[in-house]
């Protein structure tokens, strides 16, 4: 899904990114102000670009607020660092802070990137809030510097388990004025045999806390410390069905050649159920001759690519969030992170060179639990990235004809059953605009 790889957070802020500035939409109408959060924050989101709130944060950031203690279970990528910093922030901005100068939000994670990373979600977020002091205490800084930044008033401690537990045995850390805990992938820090240091943080810190707990899963060790250290904790526990894109119809089509592949992709885009859809192509020309030939054929197409300006891109990417773009064509890169409700489609014109380049494209749709389709265009040359694209969604790609249009060529098997049969998609579909879910073959 669009939030899970390591390394996809530039791209998605690039995509994200821009909806401020002098040629701004007017604010989107959007899950996020429905959540109870102060205008301050909405207004940061805005400024980041998130138009809808993720699952874990929809589900989450509500009980945050009514002031539960929480366990979250979510996949990596599901943008779980929201789902807690807002709350807490809203808390913070919301609430007096207690004389003193100890932090009131204290967020342990278990690795310095992490740390960081969060730090500057508190940055982000907060941005547009008042007096709220963020401090990152991490292993492998000099004490001295930590020494001095303890000192002043906190307000966000953010911290990894070990370190903190030495300043906290030196007496340098007040917990005094603590309103909430966050164990940030609380399953790493346990694997990383951070258990007794959390479990004496965590008795250092006022019962009175909140107490928020996120983790990949709530099973084993992680649910006793939960247990342990929460109470009567609400449970969200988010299903990674849209991590295996059960919410995504995927298709397969085969084409002959680039014309028949045209023909296709033509065919496609009118079906009357599509909303907006993205196509991608192999290379940044491609996609642009791909738009102009789409264009000159009545579509509302665009292409977005890496070789366009900045502002270029901000442009379309703006109309298709306003709905403008029907048909964006786009390369992998440009198009990693767009979060438009409205992709009902995405069309591999060209299949993607790695596998992962395909889930991170499927993701495209099907967004914030809506169904969508994905449909891919392969020649015979194309056998083998399928295959490899199969394995690694542990998926097979159903084969779809269109009546009319149908291919040459067999299928990804030699055929081996009798003539009319394609070999290995036994659920083969003819349909046509008006017929979308055909019965299927009866032989
Ligand atoms: P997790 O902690 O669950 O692994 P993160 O909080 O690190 O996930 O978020 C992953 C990525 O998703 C980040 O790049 C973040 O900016 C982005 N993101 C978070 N919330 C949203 C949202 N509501 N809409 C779009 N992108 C989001
Ligand atoms: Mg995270």
């Amino acid at each position: 899904m669009l939030f899970s790889t390591p390394g996809a957070d530039t791209t998605e802020d690039f995509a994200n990114s821009p909806s401020s500035g002098p040629n701004a939409l007017p604010a989107l109408p959007n899950r996020f102000a429905a959540l109870g959060l102060n205008a301050n924050l909405l207004r940061a989101i805005e400024a980041t670009g998130y138009t809808e709130p993720t699952p874990v944060q929809e589900q989450a950031i509500p009980v945050a607020l009514a002031g539960s203690d929480v366990l979250v279970s979510s996949q990596t990528g599901s943008g779980k660092t929201a789902a807690f910093m807002l709350p807490a922030l809203h808390r913070l901005s919301a609430g007096q802070a207690a004389a003193g100068t100890g932090p009131r939000l204290l967020i342990l994670t278990p690795t310095r990137e992490l740390a960081l990373q969060v730090t500057k979600a508190a940055e982000v977020y907060g941005k547009f809030l008042r007096r709220i002091k963020t401090v990152a205490i991490l292993g492998g800084m000099p004490y001295p510097v930590q020494n001095r930044l303890l000192r002043q008033g906190i307000d966000v401690l953010v911290a990894t388990p070990g370190r903190l537990l030495d300043h906290l045995q030196r007496g340098r850390i007040d917990f005094s004025r603590l309103e909430m805990l966050v164990l940030d992938e609380a399953d790493r820090m346990l694997d990383m045999g951070f258990i007794d240091d959390i479990e004496t943080i965590v008795a250092a810190t006022p019962a009175t806390r909140q107490t928020l707990l996120f983790s990949a899963t709530l099973d084993g060790t992680v649910g006793k410390l939960a247990a342990k250290m929460t109470r009567s904790p609400k449970r969200i526990e988010i299903s990674s069905a849209h991590a295996r894109h059960e919410n995504i119809e995927q298709r397969l089509h085969f084409a002959d050649d680039l014309s028949h592949k045209n023909k296709l992709l033509q065919f496609l885009l009118r079906d009357a159920s599509i909303n907006q859809a993205v196509v991608f192509t192999a290379t940044k020309r491609d996609a642009d001759t791909l738009a102009h030939s789409l264009v000159a054929s009545g579509f509302a197409a665009a292409a977005l690519h890496g070789d366009m300006r900045q502002g270029e891109r901000n442009r379309t990417l703006n109309a298709v969030r306003s709905g403008g773009v029907k048909v964006l064509v786009a390369t992998d890169v440009a198009a990693r992170g767009i979060d438009v409700l409205g992709i009902s489609h995405v069309i591999n014109f060209d299949l993607p060179r790695q596998a992962e380049d395909y889930v991170h494209r499927i993701g495209r749709t099907g967004r914030a639990g809506r169904q969508g389709v994905a449909i891919s265009l392969a020649s015979g040359k194309d056998i083998g990235a399928i295959r490899q694209i199969e394995r690694y969604t542990a998926h097979p790609i159903p084969v779809h004809t269109i009546a009319g249009l149908e291919p040459r060529f067999a299928g990804r098997a030699p055929a081996k059953k009798p003539a009319g049969r394609r070999p290995g998609s036994p659920r083969s579909t003819s349909y046509s605009t008006r017929n979308r879910t055909a019965p299927r073959r009866s032989a």
